[in-house]
């Protein structure tokens, strides 16, 4: 039998079964098996044949894990795309796709829910593993099969993962609480009246006892599971009762899953659609007769998402599935409220910050297609899922980088395997932005996707006026107030005036990026990577964003003892002070990495701005994803310019999106929002077409680059990087590969390049990018470069290189 290993070999791998093992076994179960020296990891099994292994002899599985394949079809197909497409092995695509609880493992270490304290829920064995708990935080399923003396042990892993007793590592695990709810049932012995009669005399003497069983059969009557907690309480009596109870064998105790993922409003209808969402839907279904992908370019606030519902309600008359994949989910419980009120209970949110079990939770809803998991909304991850019937796929806010892995393997683009995955399934696609990537905008025009646009914000709301601010002229006059021109100042005061809310955007966190020396130029570094520290003022630290190295930060300077260090450059951090001290009397918000660590850590502030609790936010990035405030009316950009100065051939695509993008939250009914943009470069290009909103300008201009230097979408990117700790090791690994490269692709191979921070968690790192002509085929590309990388693996000085490719690289 061939099985596929969660670990980077390229091939699948053959285990010996007996006959009666291989009848019940199916592609896609899982089976335990060990590989390597003694470690036991889950596999899933891909066929099941007759033919030895010419090279090793076959293994034995250590036992089998399922009793029906939790892996489909589909998903091993699009796995392969994958893996083939990215370059990975299929290890790394499954290692990627299955929730960890899934993917046990002899090293995989468990803990103790510290939630978990019922003690009557657990079995012998099960109570050994609960009890090995409390003396160790944690132990390695390994050490369970010690403890146990048995090798099979993941049966009783899962079920300590149900009972929620354990939890699992890697887990993002906060406010953990064990839905399980304890019943409590008769013993099937008493079920004729005859042996229930007897009972109740036997117990004649225990009152409590006896008065324990007759409200049983009182709450009973009602035939709903009773909960011990009820029956307590209704029989006035103690937990100790219901025990001796149990331990008399008269009642059992059993529990039952309460939802974790479920939703407790009631649904509402969808909303009607105005004239032009309505043209714009019966285009898309125009176009989906014709073609399975469509680009809506709809701008901010027009409406996309009541389009998409009213595409996801047909899809769910029809009996389909559909997946709806935003970029970052904690930033959109927004959208996935707006959803819940539309399609209620038939939604399932799939994320890697939920639990495991939340997470598990969902992979059987959608096996089994049930009616909750009849709407998936998930970040990337959730092209794994094991889709049986998918009609429709929404990528929401298509240009969004985050849809790209960059590490680990596999790198993927999920709007692009969302794509592959659709065809699999025939189902449609449609990918949704007000600032569509270029490639995607590329491929509507060359008629590859169908294209509908809609261009009017939803009701009589206005798209907002967009200023320039020149910090050059503002300087000269002095004009400027820290890092504000007194015209931001005056238009942040009037909005305060008139009640309305203000965003501030500054696409850096912390305080400030570079601390100098003003007598010798010093500044600090981090001693793993090769970048300056960033300067935290309200913890007084200096943190790398690389590695999270951090220090307290220096009184004097490291270089020459002089108490002379200054700070370059601000953040976040610097513009929240600064507005404290100019807005005294108004609440500042700040929304970065910094202050949205953890599951609701992004709710919270969104939650407080959205109650109006806080009138000024400040924030990076992530204020342009998706959000949908009614009260904001001026919306300021700091400092366009370090967005432009990025050495990256995307940077000014990006730029357009990230501005225009947080632009869109400014506006409200009745009334034009305002948009003050900060800049040293009124008159760069960019800004000129964002202060316009002119997508086609932008998009025209910055293909004619894309042409010129030959980029995406003409030519496709692949990126290789090597990574090791000692520098020359690189220099010569990069050197060999590039001539070699070269001797293959000539012209088109660029580099040897070290990135701007060249050295990260100790590694140095060194580039080469592959550039593939429009008529290059890009599979026979691939096959030449797996070769070469096979022949830079064999080299005794290079194998211990981290060898990393990048398809389609951003
Ligand atoms: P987009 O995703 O295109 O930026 P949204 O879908 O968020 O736009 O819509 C913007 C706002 O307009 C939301 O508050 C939404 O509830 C409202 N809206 C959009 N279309 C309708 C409609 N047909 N009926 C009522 N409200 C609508
Ligand atoms: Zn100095
Ligand atoms: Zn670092």
């Amino acid at each position: 039998m061939d099985v596929v290993l969660p670990i980077p070999i390229q091939k699948a791998y053959t285990y010996a079964v007996t006959e009666q093992e291989a009848a019940f076994l199916k592609k896609g179960m899982r089976v335990a098996v060990s590989f390597g020296s003694n470690s036991i990891y889950t596999a899933i099994v891909l066929e099941i044949h007759q033919n030895a292994p010419m090279l090793y002899e076959a293994k034995e599985i250590h036992q089998i894990l399922d009793e029906t394949p939790i892996v489909s079809e589909f998903q091993l197909k699009h796995w392969e795309w994958i893996s083939s497409y990215y370059m990975c092995s299929l290890g790394e695509v499954f290692r990627a796709a299955l929730p960890s609880a899934l993917l046990l493992e002899s090293e995989t270490v468990i803990y103790k829910n510290q939630a978990f304290d019922d003690e009557s829920l657990l079995n012998d064995e099960e109570f050994l593993i609960f009890e090995a708990l409390q003396h160790q935080s944690q132990i390695t399923i390994q050490q369970v099969s010690d403890i146990l003396g048995k090798k099979k042990v993941m049966p009783i892993i899962n079920q300590l993962i149900k009972k929620s007793v354990i939890y699992i590592k890697e887990e993002i695990y906060e406010q953990y609480k064990p839905k399980l709810e304890k019943y409590v049932r008769l013993h099937a012995k008493y079920s004729d009246d005859q042996s229930l009669q007897k009972l109740l005399s036997e117990l004649s003497n225990a009152k409590k006892q006896h008065l324990a069983v007759l409200t049983f059969f009182q709450l009973n009557s009602s035939k709903k599971a009773i909960k011990a907690k009820d029956l307590e309480k209704k029989a006035g009596i103690s937990s100790a009762v219901l025990k001796a109870l149990v331990e008399k064998n008269v009642f059992e105790l059993y529990q039952l899953q309460v939802d974790r993922i479920s939703f407790d409003g009631s649904s509402n209808s969808l909303k009607s659609l105005n004239e032009f969402q309505e043209k714009a839907f019966s285009e898309i279904k125009n176009e989906f007769k014709e073609k399975e992908i469509v680009l809506l370019h709809g701008i901010t606030s027009s409406g996309k998402t009541e389009v998409y519902s009213k595409l996801i309600d047909e899809q769910l008359q029809a009996g389909k599935q559909v997946l709806f994949l935003l970029p970052e989910i904690a930033l959109t419980t927004q959208i996935i409220t707006r959803l819940q009120t539309y399609f209620g209970n038939q939604i399932s949110v799939f994320h890697s910050k939920y639990s495991m079990n939340e997470r598990v939770e969902v992979w059987h809803n959608v096996l089994d297609n049930k009616p909750k998991a009849q709407i998936i909304l998930g970040a990337r991850s959730a092209i794994f899922l094991p889709f049986s019937n998918l009609g429709l796929i929404v990528v929401d806010e298509e240009h969004e980088t985050s849809y790209k892995q960059f590490d680990p393997s596999p790198r993927y683009n999920a709007r692009d395997a969302a794509i592959v995955l659709a065809k699999m399934h025939q189902a449609k696609i449609i990918l949704g932005s007000a600032t569509p990537s270029l490639e995607s905008y590329f491929n509507a025009k060359q008629q590859k996707y169908g294209f509908v646009s809609l261009h009017k914000r939803f009701g009589e709301v206005k798209m907002p006026k967009i200023e320039l601010i020149d910090l050059k002229e503002k300087q000269h006059k002095k004009q400027l107030k820290g890092h504000f021109s007194d015209t931001l100042l005056q238009y942040i005061q009037n909005a305060l005036d008139q009640k309305e809310q203000v965003i501030l955007f500054q696409n850096r966190r912390g305080f400030s990026p570079i601390v100098e020396c003003t007598s010798c130029g010093f500044s600090p570094q981090c001693p793993n990577c090769d970048v300056s520290l960033t300067y935290h003022k309200f913890k007084q630290e200096l943190r790398c964003h690389y590695c999270s190295y951090q220090r307290a930060m220096p009184n004097s300077c490291g270089a020459c003892g002089s108490n002379t260090l200054d700070t370059k450059g601000f953040g976040t951090e610097q513009i929240e002070l600064e507005l404290k001290a100019l807005f005294p009397d108004y609440v500042i918000g700040r929304m970065d990495l910094d202050t949205t660590r953890g599951k609701f850590g992004y709710q919270k502030i969104i939650g407080a701005f959205e109650a109006r609790e806080i009138d000024i936010l400040v924030g990076t990035q992530m204020l342009s994803k998706g959000l949908d405030f009614d009260n904001v009316s001026l919306v300021g950009i700091l400092n366009a310019d370090n967005m432009l100065n990025f050495p990256d051939f995307r940077a000014y695509e990006r730029a357009y999106q990230i501005m225009v993008q947080v632009s869109g939250r400014s506006g409200r009914a009745q009334k034009q929002g305002n948009v003050a943009i900060q800049t040293y470069n009124p008159e760069h290009p960019i800004l000129q077409q964002v202060a316009s909103t002119d997508y086609e300008k932008m998009f025209h201009e910055q293909l004619q680059e894309r042409l010129k230097f030959k980029y995406p979408p003409y030519f496709r990117l692949i990126k290789i990087t090597l990574k090791h700790k000692d520098y020359t090791k690189v220099d010569l690994g990069i050197n060999w590969l590039f001539k070699t490269l070269q001797g293959v692709f000539g012209e088109h191979v660029l580099g040897p390049s070290a990135p701007s921070v060249s050295r990260i968690r100790n590694q140095h790192i060194k580039n080469l990018v592959i550039k593939i002509p429009p008529k290059q085929s890009l599979s026979a590309t691939k096959k030449q470069l797996q070769k070469i990388r096979n022949t830079f693996e064999a080299v005794k000085e290079f194998r211990s290189i981290r060898f990393v490719i990048d398809v389609d690289a951003y």
